[in-house]
């Protein structure tokens, strides 16, 4: 229940005079629905204006203030009405100054500014063809005093003015409640932070005051770490189960693998194990660069339960994926009279029913599935250790569902993606990790080549001759539903032109077909006829096809870095010699360049990562965004770090204090989860 004092912050923004739905639905759009989202819609910068007596050429480009006299209107001629609507106007030496207005409306133009009158103007000082000049001037005032000096400046959407939402906020300021003082006191004192209201009200009247901004920041960053801390808490207090198996079934089915573990891979599994040993609950990540093997240490893992006698279960991403892991597991186990089992969404009727009755009963021992096995009601008879793969894909929603199940599995979660130190604390806490930092042997790096989408028909041309030796080729569309404004070539398109161009066993795979569809695909692309694979991003995470030696990426330069790394790792898993096509349309942005440019120059998931961190927000790397994860708004990883270290000490000594929050320093910690919509970790405490 979120606590009485939230109640004002959490009403809908219709409640405030001048917002209506109109209105509403646009501030929605940039901001949220409510006044705390408003409140936390912070300015992206201010404007200081400079105060002027009259203009001079040095203060071009500059905003200023400056008292104008209206001299006279000059509207548009008639036929030329794309031209701007002036008004000349003097300065006090006398120079010409015109206040321009494009689409003007006359009528209020001379309520504005009546001639022979004068006014205070703001705005940007510009000169052109010999006058000095004022565009959309941003105030007309008579007095002074009504001037808006220091301005701050908030991100607006097409509709909505930066003026109106200016005031809106206004408004919504005057909504401000006090609230319980969550921060320690002596923090507050030795940083020089003011309580939260205050705070809140600095950044929108100076944006980018230092100590509003970090107050805030560590607000947010306090809040996620205590709901991880929390959920942790929970987790632990669960008791776990200790798996140590004999070992047996481990080493039969090693012997049958075509490879020898590496040494990275060997040190991961270690870690693991002792982590499977102890009594309580298991949580440890597992970070390896795609094709680094992290599918054998699962099912190494897995089998450790197994010859405890436990269940256990590997949860993907994607139908693609799960069926392939199934396969792959299937494989690899054969002989060793292991029982796996697969169940995804599209199991229906008997079918499905045999299945769960195998999970119930005990039969199956090693079950792979998509979340959505998680999130049904599918019961386990002793499900004793879960594996979560391809972990960015996931949101901090699914992993708490997991966390819920009844039987409390030890879980390890594996991700490819490499996560910066400062993210992986703000998206788990202090979890355990283990790094695989070496990858089997006998790869060679991956060619990657930029080229221009212009050169098409060569790019279709020379895929003839590595046809002919054989080789698979994936070709990569960008996705059709999510970017259906752009003018995006359509996998299908695409794929009827190569089929023209080349003739040969041409295969697609998108998103929008059935499942048994693109199995029938993904199968003849393994080992049946196809040859080239049109894809959309559906086979971007994990799928595994080492004949596949050949990747190529249209219109590259709309796909994120972490994206495209994934891509790539889709070849180069052979030891066959790997290229890589990056088609560009060109020109492509400075973002786009320096992201295709990182592409051809490393290979290094980890240095990708960080270029990407670099390039854009921490919550699209782990995929937050897309699964309606709250990112931070004030916090930035890149420039608090050092407040993210210290928020997660204080939940140290905070939960050793006062593990329930039910002291007044706990009682508001409270609220600042609800503040943060952290509901779901409060949960976990005793009311209070
Ligand atoms: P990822 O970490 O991306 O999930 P996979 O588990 O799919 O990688 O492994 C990639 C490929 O490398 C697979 O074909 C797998 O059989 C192979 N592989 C895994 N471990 C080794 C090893 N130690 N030596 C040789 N090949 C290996
Ligand atoms: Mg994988």
């Amino acid at each position: 229940m979120r606590p009485q004092v939230l109640f004002p912050l959490f009403a809908a923004n219709t409640s405030l005079s001048g917002v209506g739905p109109k209105l509403a639905q646009l501030i929605e759009k940039i901001a949220g629905p409510r006044l705390v989202d408003l409140l936390y819609h912070i300015p992206n910068r201010v404007i200081h204006r400079r105060q002027i007596e009259h203009t001079s050429p040095e203060l071009v480009n500059q905003d200023v203030v400056i008292e104008l006299e209206v001299i006279s209107h000059a509207p548009p001629p008639r036929h030329r009405r794309r031209l701007p609507y002036k008004v000349h106007c003097l300065d006090s030496n006398g120079n010409k100054v015109d206040l321009v207005f494009f689409n003007a409306q006359p009528k209020y133009l001379h309520e504005q500014l009546p001639e022979h009158t004068k006014r205070f103007v703001a705005g940007k000082l510009e000169y052109y063809r010999k006058v000095y000049q004022i565009t959309h001037p941003d105030h007309t005032k008579l007095k002074f005093e009504d001037m808006l000096i220091h301005e701050s400046v908030y991100p607006v959407t097409a509709g909505l003015s930066a003026k109106s939402l200016t005031k809106i906020i206004g408004v919504a300021l005057t909504k401000l409640v006090p609230l319980p003082e969550w921060q320690d006191k002596a923090l507050l004192r030795r940083r020089g932070w003011t309580d939260w209201q205050q705070a809140v009200e600095t950044i929108h009247k100076s944006p980018g005051d230092i100590p509003a901004t970090e107050r805030l920041a560590y607000d947010e960053l306090l809040s996620n770490q205590l709901a991880l801390a929390l959920i942790r808490q929970h987790a632990v207090q669960m008791k776990g189960h200790k798996i140590k198996g004999n070992g047996k079934i481990r080493q039969k089915i090693l012997k049958g693998l075509p490879f020898q573990l590496t040494a990275s891979q060997e040190s991961a599994l270690h870690e693991i194990y002792q982590d499977m040993e102890k009594p309580h609950r298991m949580m440890r990540l597992l970070q390896g660069d795609v094709g680094s093997g992290k599918t054998v240490i699962a099912l190494m893992a897995m089998l450790n339960a197994v010859e405890c006698g436990f269940q256990a279960a590997i949860m993907a991403p994607t139908e693609i994926l799960a069926r392939q892991h199934f396969e792959t597991l299937t494989n690899m186990c054969k002989g060793s009279g292991v029982r796996v089992a697969c169940l995804t969404g599209r199991d229906k009727g008997e079918t499905r029913k045999k299945i769960t009755k195998y999970l119930a009963d005990g039969t199956a021992q090693i079950i792979v599935g998509t979340h959505a096995l998680f999130q049904e009601k599918v019961t386990f008879k002793n499900l004793g250790f879960a594996v979560i793969d391809e972990q960015h894909r996931f949101g901090v929603h699914q992993r708490l569902n997991l966390s819920a199940k009844g039987q409390a599995p030890d879980v390890l979660v594996m991700t490819a993606t490499p996560i910066p130190r400062t993210l992986l604390l703000t998206a788990y806490g202090d979890m355990d990790s283990s790094q695989l930092t070496d990858k089997p042997p006998g790869r060679k790096p991956i060619d990657t080549r930029l080229i221009s989408l212009d050169r098409l028909d060569a790019i279709t041309k020379s895929l003839e001759k590595p046809l002919k030796e054989g080789k698979k080729i994936y070709w990569v569309c960008p996705l059709v539903e999510e970017s259906d404004v752009l003018d995006v070539s359509a996998a299908e398109e695409r794929f009827e032109y190569l089929k023209r161009m080349l003739g040969q066993q041409i295969g697609l795979i998108h998103g929008r077909m059935k499942e048994t569809e693109k199995d029938a695909a993904m199968q003849d692309f393994i080992n049946g006829p196809t040859n080239i694979l049109v894809a959309t991003t559906v086979i971007e995470v994990g799928v595994d096809v080492p004949a596949a030696s050949i990747m190529i990426i249209e219109h590259a330069e709309r796909f994120g870095l972490s994206q495209l790394h994934q891509l790539r790792g889709r070849v180069g898993r052979g030891s066959e010699q790997s290229n890589c096509l990056l088609l560009y349309k060109s020109p492509p942005g400075d973002i786009a360049r320096r992201r295709l440019e990182t592409m051809r120059a490393t290979e290094d998931g980890f240095k990708i990562a960080e270029e990407d961190f670099k390039l854009r927000g921490g919550g699209e790397i782990l995929g937050t965004r897309q699964s309606g994860d709250p990112e931070f708004k004030v916090a930035n990883l890149s420039l608090h770090s050092e407040l993210l270290q210290i928020a997660r000490d204080d939940v140290e000594l905070i939960l050793n204090k006062d593990p329930q929050l039910i002291n007044e320093r706990g009682k508001a910690l409270r609220v600042l989860l609800y503040l943060f919509e952290r509901d779901q970790a409060v949960k976990y405490l005793k009311s209070g």
